[in-house]
């Protein structure tokens, strides 16, 4: 049996599966598919990805059979057509496209045009009784050719138009400056050391073999690598008859998607440019005009300039969302007023166009709030809340552009990709800064901090990159002047040095001086309120929040927690009063002077306290009692001693001996956690003693009140024993001077191995555990945070390490601890309430497997809470 290279779509049918991306690519799936539909799509067809894989797998050489059915298919396609290759009367012109399963915007090279030579195009200029047209086609694909295919440098070929042009613009020229423009755009490839083949069938094989060479190009290769797309995929090739929007002004292109993909909200949105082909757009060197009539844009609109096409786009747009039940990327030409489409996908999208779109679609009866779910990832809810300038803000607005990608972002001018990376390796954030963005600068889109172009519109190359990275992005700000060899630009009167600060708001296209003051976003949230609901209505686990003062736990409720996880209490030490006070306490030499220091800490801690008990009103709010080691209360270097020692009324020497005392060689295992409670038992009485003061103080206000005293980095069940004693006798000690009934529960974190491994021994002192996932992997793995950096790089590179276990939660290792934990914790208390409280709460990896061993909540930052919940969500609805 020979294996079938080639699939032909045309005249409403097509041999190709419109669903099969992995042997069509995606771009050639859909247009099989649109065909299928009945659409307006140009014929042609497509060689599929396995061709692609045979070609690299055989050092670049064509399996059996495939110059064959090239030849079959180009027959047929002759045949629709009524046009031939290479004919001096009906010369037939195509494109050549990749197209792989996964898309890769701009990754990739295509060629139009292609069967252009210097008889041919005499043909077309007369059969098509506009010889401009055919010219400009010409000068098109020698460019083209030349870039794509021979790999000669695309500005080496504007330099020569450039040039030419003088002050004239490309689209004043006339055919006999055309005519006289091709020759020297040919000689630019003779130069080089090519020959331009004039055989259009020389021309088609060079061009297939380039499209299957650029899935290997360097840039490609990253894009995958950085989006986690396997490479052994390949790419098709989609050869399709061309259609011409560059014939006058009845005729044009455009990229539209059915609905907005910054915010969701419905209704078209794209571009278009008169008299112009494809690549016009996408390059973003014109700037291109509005669809729609409801655009606030300036500029001509499809909708007045083209009504009828514009409104079979309006109904074709239907068509294809109905099919797909997605929001779609479309990009289409017109000639001489008659529509075309030449790909659908579905379009990249912000995280809250992604949000309003799924919920949309819901109402819309398209798909269920189970699709809905999973069509949003996790890990991009974060970027919902992205941060915006501040309403009261000091700013100076030095130039507006248009609002690519919405969030605001602040960082050092650049204009090199390559600076954007040497910024990020000291930890310091960057606005790349652009005349427009080609493929080369992905690498420094993904470390800026925000991206400003001077060009290019809603749908460059900028644009669509940026937003599917979830990166504030200005594009087409003509107010700007770049000028990349003095590394500067200017903006009015303002000249922008590289290394200088401003700030983008890409929700409003304003650039602005300096670093301007943001704010945390707002949660109000509409969609993303309803999707959670549903996310919460399948989810088992539940979210709670990390969250240590009144204020995060306002936020953390309004996010959706339902309780706080982890209140860590160290910061309250931190309180000027509290901290003067914390070093008395640390250096009294008896126990007298350091219950006086204490008392003066329990108020401070009660009212703060108080606040988040407020706060979290009805909700359980779990209490850590003092962790970290005492010497991180004390002055550091360069703080004066002779400052503090004064204050605190002791003698310098006194203070340096202390300090002494307590340096450790490795504070991480140190004298901490419930090391202390042992060491100190009044620094925990005292904790806990406020903590219940607090509770009973709002609970007398009819707050409901729900503490949970947690005890930090237990090893041995002894600890915990004795700390859950100690714990009750002082909280009923409280309750009982009240004459106050409260309930409460006492648990402890299991963040070393040997908790993990003693779970069932302390779960008989415990009514909770809350597995502290970041100490226990550090302490699992034997590293630390603080000293890892040194060694990940290495680790990366050998490909020991793909993330960092800090980062993303190691199922196969701590996630035992975790397993064993939780089951030999249950065995031997059954009521245990289980739960996580490191990074990994937000963590979607971490997440599925909690869900999956059975946990009963994750607790996170508040920001990562709308995170947990889609993911618990989604983990509910794989399991089924
Ligand atoms: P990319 O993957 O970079 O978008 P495409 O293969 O989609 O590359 O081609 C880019 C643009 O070129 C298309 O959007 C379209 O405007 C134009 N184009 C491609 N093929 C044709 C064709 N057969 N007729 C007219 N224009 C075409
Ligand atoms: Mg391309
Ligand atoms: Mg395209």
């Amino acid at each position: 049996m020979t294996t079938r290279w080639t699939y032909s779509f045309g005249a409403g049918s097509a041999d190709g599966d419109g669903a099969d991306k992995a042997l069509l690519g995606g771009k050639g799936a859909g247009l099989a598919q649109m065909t299928k539909l009945g659409l307006p799509v140009p014929p042609g067809f497509t060689i599929t990805t396995a061709a692609c894989t045979w070609f690299f797998q055989n050092s670049e050489q064509w399996p059996a059979g495939l110059m064959d059915q090239i030849n079959g298919a180009i027959t047929l396609l002759e045949s629709q057509m009524e046009r031939s290759f290479g004919s001096t009367q009906a010369p037939l012109l195509v494109s050549v496209r990749s197209g792989a399963a996964v898309s890769m915007p701009g990754m990739m090279d295509t060629v139009l045009n292609l069967g252009l030579n210097d008889k041919t195009v005499e043909a077309l200029a007369r059969q098509s009784e506009n010889p401009r047209f055919a010219w400009d086609s010409y000068r098109r694909f020698v460019q083209m050719f030349g870039d794509v295919v021979l790999g000669v440098h695309y500005t080496r070929f504007s330099q020569v138009e450039r040039k030419f042009c003088g002050d004239r613009t490309l689209e004043s020229l006339s055919v006999d400056d055309l005519k006289l423009l091709v020759p020297k755009l040919k000689a630019v490839i003779s130069e080089s050391g090519f020959a331009f083949p004039e055989d259009p069938r020389a021309q088609l094989v060079e061009s297939v073999n380039a499209v299957f060479r650029s899935y290997n190009s360097h840039r490609a290769r990253y894009y995958r690598k950085t989006n986690g797309i396997p490479d052994a995929a390949g790419t098709a090739v989609n050869v399709q008859a061309m259609v011409f929007g560059n014939m006058g002004n009845t005729s044009g292109t455009g990229v539209a998607f059915t609905r907005n993909p910054k915010n969701g909200q419905s209704g078209f949105f794209g571009e278009w440019l008169p008299d112009a082909q494809g690549e016009d757009i996408v390059a973003g060197t014109r700037t291109p005009l509005p669809i729609n009539d409801n655009s606030d844009r300036d500029g001509l609109k499809l909708s007045e300039a083209m009504p009828e096409a514009h409104a079979e786009l309006l109904r074709l747009k239907d068509i294809l969302e109905a099919h797909y039940r997605d929001m779609q990327d479309i990009e289409f030409t017109i000639e001489r007023g008659r529509l075309f489409l030449l790909q659908t996908r579905n379009g990249k999208r912000t995280a809250q166009a992604a949000v309003q779109i799924a919920v949309d679609l819901v109402h819309e009866g398209m798909i269920t709030q189970e699709e809905a779910l999973l069509r949003v990832e996790p890990e991009k809810l974060e970027s919902v809340l992205r941060p915006v300038i501040s309403p009261d803000a000091n700013k100076t607005v030095i130039a507006s552009g248009l609002d690519a990608s919405p969030g605001a972002a602040c960082g050092h001018v650049v204009f090199e990709s390559l600076d954007c990376q040497a910024y990020a390796e000291r930890d310091e954030p960057t606005i790349l800064v652009r005349l427009e963005t080609s493929p080369e600068d992905i690498q420094g889109m993904t470390v800026a901090a925000g991206v400003l172009t001077a060009r290019g519109g809603q749908t460059s190359h900028a644009a669509v990159v940026a937003r599917g990275m979830g990166k504030p992005c200005v594009v087409g700000c003509t107010e700007i002047t770049v000028d990349y060899s003095r590394e500067l630009f200017y903006a009015g009167d303002f000249v922008v040095r590289k290394g200088d600060w401003i700030t983008i708001d890409g929700g409003s296209g304003e650039v602005m001086q300096g670093k301007v003051a943001m704010l945390p976003p707002q949660t109000d949230g509409g969609a993303m309120v309803e999707l959670l609901q549903w996310a919460d209505s399948v989810a088992r686990l539940t979210v709670r929040a990390n969250a240590d003062t009144g204020t995060d736990a306002t936020r953390a409720r309004e996010l959706g927690a339902t309780g706080i996880g982890l209140c860590r209490t160290e910061h309250m030490f931190f309180h000027p009063d509290a901290l003067r006070a914390m070093r008395r306490m640390i250096l009294a030499d008896d126990t007298n002077s350091r219950q006086r220091a204490l008392n003066d800490i329990r108020p401070i801690q009660r009212a703060m306290f108080a606040e988040i008990f407020e706060a979290m009103d009805g909700l359980p709010v779990t209490v850590r009692l003092l962790d970290p080691p005492l010497h991180e209360f004390l002055p550091s270097s360069h703080e004066d001693l002779t400052d503090v020692a004064k204050e605190l009324g002791v003698r310098v020497e006194a203070l340096q001996t202390r300090l002494e005392q307590l340096k450790e060689a490795n504070p991480m295992m140190g004298h901490r956690g419930v090391r202390l409670g042992v060491s100190f038992p009044e620094v925990y009485r005292t904790q806990v003693r406020a903590l219940f003061e607090a509770a009973i103080d709002m609970s007398r206000k009819g707050i409901v009140v729900r503490p949970e005293v947690m005890i930090p980095l237990v090893a041995m069940p002894g600890e915990i024993e004795r700390l859950r004693e100690q714990t009750v006798e002082e909280a009923e000690r409280v309750l009982g001077e009240a004459g106050i009934h409260i309930d409460y529960l006492v648990g402890t974190m299991i963040e070393l191995p040997r908790a993990a491994l003693l779970a069932d021994k302390l779960a008989m002192h415990a009514d909770f555990f809350s597995f502290g996932t970041n100490d226990l992997t550090q302490m699992t793995y034997g590293f630390s945070r603080d000293d890892m950096g040194k060694f990940f790089g290495d680790y990366e590179r050998e490909g020991l390490l793909a993330d960092s276990p800090l980062a993303v939660f190691d199922v196969e290792g701590v996630g035992q601890l975790v397993e064993m934990g939780t089951k030999k914790g249950r065995s031997a208390n059954p009521r245990l309430k289980v739960g996580v409280c490191g990074e990994h709460g937000g963590d979607p990896v971490g997440v599925a497997f909690f869900h999956k061993v059975g946990l009963d909540y994750v607790s996170c930052s508040p920001f990562r809470v709308p995170v947990a919940r889609l993911a618990a969500a989604h983990a509910a609805i794989k399991q089924r």
